[in-house]
Formats: C-alpha cells, structure tokens, sequence
C-alpha cells in the first residue's frame, strides 16, 4: 500500500506575489478535486493513514489524504463548501496564537494581513468531520528552536485547541516541515497519534507515523503537475522546458526522430 498526502495552505486568490505560492485559488482547488475523482483515487482520513501505516487495516490501492496548514479561515470559508461537494474529509492544522486573530507570524515573510479561523468556526469545521490538528501556538522552527520551548509550542497548542473542541486532538503538522529528533520525541510525548512533515514522497506501510510525507500543492500548479503530484508524490517539478528535451532526447535515441541539428 502506499498513500499520497497533499498538503495546501490557503484556498483562495493571491493577494501579493510573497503569499501566491501558497494560495491555491477556489477554482484551481476544485479541478484538483475532480482530479482526484476522475483518476480514480479514493480519499481517506489521516486516521486512516495512520492505520494503513501502522498495518491496523488495509488501505484502498489508490488513496490520497488532504491536509491543509496554518489555519487560516478561508479553511472554512472556501475549502469546505467544497470539500463536502465532493465528500471527501480532510484535516486542517491550526496555529493555535491565530484562533479568532489574525495571520500576524506571517508578517516577516511579507504575507498581507488574513483573518485565521474562530473557535466557532473550528468547531464547525470539526462538526463537518474535519480533523483538527495543531501547528504549534506560533509557527515555530522547531527544528532550531531549544526543548522548553519547542515543548511548549507543542503541548500548550494541543491543549488550546482541545478546550475548542472539548476532544483529543490527536495529530500534529511540524510548521516549515522543520523537526528535530527531539521535537519529534516530544511530540509523542504530549500523546499524539501521528504527525505531517514537508518531505515529499509516498506513505507506505511501516512509515515513521510521526514523519508522514506530503506533497505540496503550490498555486501555480497546472494541472499536469497536480496529477504528477498525486501520481508519485513528488515535490520538484521539472521546467516544461525540460521535459521537453528529456522526451527529444529520448526520442532521438529510439531513432523515432532525427537529431536536432545544432549550432555550433
Ligand atoms: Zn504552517
């Protein structure tokens, strides 16, 4: 079995350039839905995933998983109207200091100024059957950051959002993919069940639950890179101008086409 995990940010329109790759617009994400749909694949929960890797159950032969990061309300707003369309669950990873704020740690990275979801609208979320993870409570590089502090970025961001939702919340996303032996540790300590990275790559059984892979959807994906994406779970994508050659010069050494002449 193995299992592609994509991972978005925000569903909706760029707002200036220093957040676009990050933001998959409405309409984009929708066409990755049917996608999905039309090639077959089944989506499953990350409870699922975590029960595939773990040999708990069998998984579908052809899976995917949806998450999405940081927390930002248009989770609410645009990915649930259609992600309930199309049925499919998903989780969302929520830095817990944005709850009823705004995105105020992306201000360093020049992102414009979003409002994060509400408590009101995690529990509705939740309500709908998306999973609630956490994201640390300030968007940490916990892979460069000392244990107090890495452990309370990770326990007090479970417990806040568990007095939202009044449940466990199980699963964890490490922000910037970043970790550490000892970050990771402590997330299992503070009782999670699994936990996302950003390393790209295919889920398969016996895979580290607290190092799950995901691959990136950017905004400016087209649509070959997404099926590429959900095919192999693969992060770098080739320049079109490369393929191009790569299928020339096969081409060429299967004699199905002549040489290019080149300038010399
Ligand atoms: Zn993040």
């Amino acid at each position: 079995m193995r299992v592609t995990m994509l991972m978005y940010h925000m569903i909706a329109v760029p707002e200036n350039a220093a957040e676009a790759r990050f933001c998959r617009t409405p309409e984009a994400f929708r066409k990755d839905m049917q996608q999905i749909r039309q090639a077959g694949y089944q989506v499953v929960s990350l409870a699922t995933v975590l029960d595939g890797v773990a040999d708990r159950s069998a998984l579908p032969d052809k899976a995917v998983a949806i998450t999405f990061d940081d927390g930002v309300a248009c989770a609410y707003e645009n990915a649930l109207p259609i992600l309930q369309e199309f049925g499919y669950p998903a989780s969302v990873f929520v830095v817990s200091s944005g709850v009823g704020g705004y995105n105020d740690w992306g201000k360093v990275f020049g992102f414009p100024r979003r409002r994060m979801l509400t408590a009101c609208e995690i529990r509705a979320l939740a309500g709908s059957g998306v999973d609630i993870g956490s994201h640390t409570v300030n968007h940490l590089w916990l892979g460069r950051t000392g244990k107090t502090a890495v452990t309370n970025e990770i326990r007090d961001s479970k417990a806040a959002l568990e007095d939202i939702l009044g449940r466990e919340v199980p699963h964890f996303a490490y922000p910037f993919g970043s970790w550490s032996p000892m970050a990771r540790n402590v997330v299992i300590e503070a009782g999670h069940t699994g936990a996302c990275s950003t390393m790209s790559g295919q889920n398969r059984k016996g895979a580290d639950p607290y190092l799950l892979r995901r691959s990136e959807i950017m905004g400016s994906d087209a649509p070959w890179q997404f099926r590429l994406k959900l095919r192999f779970a693969t992060n770098e994508m080739p320049p079109v101008s490369d393929v191009r050659r790569l299928a020339r010069q096969t081409l060429e050494k299967m004699r199905l086409i002549s040489p290019r002449a080149t300038d010399h």
